[in-house]
């Protein structure tokens, strides 16, 4: 169950599911969450009340990881504890983080895309992957969520999937050369696409699926058609973006 909560009375949202695995923290922001607009690229500053909302979390700045993020399939792993005292860790261009230290926060930002978070709990580890529909297409699901379990030499079974709020087939109008593109990369696109509309979701959670993964907790929430409550840039063409991460404390 997705659904809205709050700290020192700054709203977020939250799997039930997954706040009740032992240490982990997870959110996914919703405008609400910004009162003032983020950095777009979120790169150096954190709005006030994000910066209290982690610290409510009890998260420090240092603990989080921002991906340059590109639109690719390229998953990077940090090995390393958190290194930098001043400020959070940086990597990329990269559309996928595995974070092998249990401590660090991988932070996902987003407007449309989808944000999926996957939690190996047993294995205290974390990977966070951005999926619009070049990675989707690249397959970054599966080359991200694959890499995790073989580095951590996990079972699909042990894997528990979250797609936090994304466009969905609802909004999600797409021209037929993407169409094209899905059917040369051999995707499945009678089931993906329906009266030119992208399914997003399904094409992702088909890949978790061809991993064995089948726990999937989805937020079942369209940023475009809950633009109260989430940025779309489909609808408002300069959006703020929203954060998922997750860690364990
Ligand atoms: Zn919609």
């Amino acid at each position: 169950m997705f659904y809205q909560k709050s700290l020192a009375r700054i709203p977020f949202f939250v799997f039930k599911e997954l706040e009740e695995i032992p240490g982990l923290i997870h959110a996914f922001t919703s405008r609400q969450t910004d009162t003032v607009m983020i950095d777009a690229e979120g790169s150096g500053e954190v709005a006030p009340e994000k910066q209290l909302l982690l610290q409510t979390m009890g998260l420090k700045f240092n603990q989080l990881v921002f991906l340059h993020q590109v639109h690719s399939d390229r998953v990077v792993t940090l090995n390393s504890s958190p290194a930098n005292d001043s400020g959070p860790t940086e990597v990329g261009p990269a559309d996928g983080v595995i974070t092998a230290h249990p401590t660090q926060f991988p932070v996902i930002r987003t407007a449309d895309c989808l944000p999926i978070l996957a939690i190996l709990p047993e294995q205290r580890q974390v990977c966070a992957l951005h999926a619009g529909w070049r990675g989707t297409r690249d397959r970054i699901t599966v080359q991200g969520v694959g890499k995790f379990l073989k580095m951590s030499e996990a079972s699909p079974d042990q894997l528990v999937a979250a797609i936090g709020p994304c466009i969905r087939k609802c909004c999600y109008e797409v021209g037929p050369e993407i169409w094209d593109q899905y059917k040369e990369a051999g995707h499945d696109v009678e089931r993906f696409f329906m009266g030119g509309h992208l399914d997003l979701v399904r094409a992702n959670v088909a890949q978790l699926q061809e991993l064995g993964v089948s726990q999937i907790l989805d937020s079942e929430v369209c940023t475009c058609c809950r633009n109260d409550l989430f940025y779309s840039h489909r609808r408002e063409r300069q959006a703020g973006r929203m954060w998922a991460l997750a860690g364990f404390r």
